[in-house]
């Protein structure tokens, strides 16, 4: 079983500001706890082996220049540029943390920065797998234009992973946003086409759930924050929703 585990900037930043903003060393420890205790637990079924596409928008986004990309002051691409450059910075912290707390970890970024993380290749990242290394994806796809949602399903389709584990604040994909609408209902299955042509499913973006879709990789959507849950992902339990 090999899974690609995607967790968005926000889920790595502090929570003190109410925004999940810069890192946050102690939500990161906390997470390699959890992922050693997949490992442990998947000894018993045969090896899980994990890899990790973290997003960046715990420091930046290039939407958060939507404003200066429509005056022509900050081109989209050097936009996009800057919130690759986060994921590193959020992939580089998670693999030092992760060793620190035990868990064997190689960083392989798309965006060339040889100096902070050894490039990606299918190759790299298989050998770390066959070691026993959780594999951390650095970078998105290293192209402008898309979202590490969108990485997150380009990289498990290529490292032929058998499934998306997308980590969010709620337990799954609602009818409506559960936060605002009290009738919100959870839904425990869906159609890559329902998620993408409902406008009120706002999980993912829909270029991740059209390359999804076309390539049947499934997606199972989760709540990240509560203690147990990756394992149980990983183990195939049903929590969250399954999109596929
Ligand atoms: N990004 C990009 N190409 C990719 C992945 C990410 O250009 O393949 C840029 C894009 O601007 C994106 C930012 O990096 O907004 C940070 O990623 P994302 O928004 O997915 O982070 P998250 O919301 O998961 O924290």
């Amino acid at each position: 079983m090999r899974i690609l585990l995607k967790i968005s900037g926000e889920q790595l930043g502090s929570e003190q500001d109410g925004k999940g903003q810069g890192f946050d060393v102690g939500r990161a420890k906390w997470l390699a706890g959890e992922i050693r205790q997949t490992l442990a637990n998947a000894l018993n079924s045969g090896p899980t082996e994990i890899a990790i596409m973290v997003g960046g928008g715990n420091f930046v986004r290039g939407a958060f220049f939507d404003d200066a990309i429509a005056k022509n002051e900050i081109g989209q691409t050097t936009a996009d540029n800057t919130g690759m450059l986060a994921t590193i910075i959020n992939a580089t912290l998670l693999g030092d943390i992760f060793r620190a707390e035990g868990v064997p970890t190689a960083v392989l970024s798309n965006v060339s920065v040889q100096q902070v993380a050894d490039d990606f290749t299918f190759r790299r990242a298989e050998s770390h797998f066959k070691k026993g290394r959780v594999v951390i994806l650095a970078g998105g796809t290293g192209r402008p234009l898309v979202t590490t949602d969108t990485g997150a399903v380009n990289l498990a389709l290529e490292l032929k992973c058998d499934f998306v584990a997308k980590a969010t604040k709620v337990d799954g994909v609602y009818t409506a946003d559960p936060k605002t609408d009290p009738a919100a209902q959870k839904i425990a299955k869906i159609s890559y086409e329902q998620a993408i042509n409902d406008p009120k499913i706002r999980v993912m973006d829909k270029a991740a759930l059209g390359m999804a879709g076309d390539h049947q990789m499934p997606i199972v959507v989760f709540d990240l924050l509560k203690d147990g849950n990756i394992a149980k992902v990983a183990a195939g339990e049903i929590i969250g929703t399954k999109i596929s």
